[in-house]
């Protein structure tokens, strides 16, 4: 998937902070961040939707879930708590079509879902 963002920086094509990484996952921080600790967790092979790669590689989305709680360990975020997102599709806010966890946290953090309007 030449033209998926997250493919890319699995490739090396495009740098990323890079903060645990496995032979099969990958974590770095988000370009932009919305909690003092944000930080992307995706598997190396693209699939598009969480519930999809559960449903074909059931062992792979366990490591990305395990690599989440991995860096929650290594940032720091393992005793205060953290949170994990995905987002599905347009109305979920996903804007990057590889699945990925987003582990948040460092901070308090509000209210799960807030609507656009
Ligand atoms: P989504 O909205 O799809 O759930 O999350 C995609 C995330 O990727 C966003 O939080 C966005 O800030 C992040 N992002 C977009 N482009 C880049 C990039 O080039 N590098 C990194 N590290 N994060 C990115
Ligand atoms: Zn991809």
């Amino acid at each position: 998937m030449s033209d998926c963002l997250f493919c890319r920086i699995v490739a090396g094509e495009i740098p990323a902070d890079t903060v645990y990484e496995t032979g099969t996952v990958l974590a770095f921080r988000d370009i932009q961040p919305r909690a003092a600790v944000h930080v992307l967790v995706i598997p190396r092979a693209h699939h598009e939707v969480l519930a999809e790669l559960a449903a074909v590689d059931a062992p792979l989305l366990a490591e990305v879930v395990a690599a989440a709680g991995e860096v929650a360990r290594l940032e720091g975020l393992h005793e205060n708590g953290y949170r994990l997102v995905s987002n599905v599709g347009r109305d979920g806010g996903q804007e990057v079509a590889h699945v990925h966890l987003h582990v948040l946290g460092g901070e308090r953090l509000g209210p799960v879902a807030v609507p656009l309007s």
